[in-house]
């Protein structure tokens, strides 16, 4: 193999975890060790708060699943994609909700379902919305009143402010008015169509129309 295709082949990314940033220093320890053993240049902080084990070649990849005890990396389908939550109340003083509990919530009970494209969940416990939930695809941030949901949010490479759906919700009504919202998204979405792209086509009426039932 030539130097030049060495190098292209060496761009492999295992992104083994973890969800919304939260690691322990048991977990450090093992990636780093992972790290130090296959020589990989450099750990990646991730814009979705994962670490990513970068810059090495297929078959390293496929043993590093193994040695993380994740065999062949994830298999779950095309739905939700990541979630990013802040620190939330419990650690930062501006927070109103814990948006950390919050995340796991969603994962629970969300983050299986099959939809149309990669979908990105945004939380925050507060309006300041240090994890940017008007650009992404379901943005969650809690006010002193209750959570506001917004949807359809993007901040690639056609950027859209969410629409807000409501506002004042409980930790329960966010996922039920979720998963409404995504099932919106699966009835009326094209194949690989983000929700952002969705919501150009349509219009938050539309989908405030499908949320009642009429
Ligand atoms: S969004 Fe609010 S609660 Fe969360 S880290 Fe930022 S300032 Fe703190």
């Amino acid at each position: 193999m030539s130097k030049e295709n060495d190098k292209k082949h060496m761009t492999y990314n295992v992104l083994p975890g973890p969800v919304m940033g939260l690691v322990t220093p048991e977990y450090l320890e093992q990636v780093a060790a992972i790290a130090k053993r296959h020589s990989i240049p450099f750990l990646k902080l991730t814009g979705a708060q994962r670490i990513a084990i970068a810059g090495h070649s297929a078959d390293t990849a496929i043993r590093i699943w193994q040695e993380m005890g994740l065999a062949q990396g994830p298999s779950r389908p095309v739905g939700i994609h990541y979630i990013q939550a802040c620190p939330g109340e419990k650690w930062c003083k501006y927070g109103n909700k814990d948006s950390i509990a919050m995340g796991k919530k969603i994962e629970g009970t969300l983050m299986d379902i099959p939809l149309p494209a990669k979908t990105k969940v945004g939380i925050s416990g507060c309006a300041m919305n240090c994890c940017e939930c008007y650009i992404r695809d379901i943005g969650i941030f809690g006010m002193k009143k209750g959570w506001t949901l917004v949807f359809g949010g993007n901040g690639g490479g056609a950027p859209r402010l969410g629409d807000v759906v409501e506002k004042g919700l409980s930790d329960d009504e966010v996922i039920t008015l979720t998963k409404k919202c995504l099932d919106f998204y699966v009835q009326n979405a094209k194949k690989m169509e983000r929700t952002g792209r969705l919501m150009r086509r349509k219009s938050i009426d539309d989908l405030k129309l499908f949320l009642s039932g009429e």
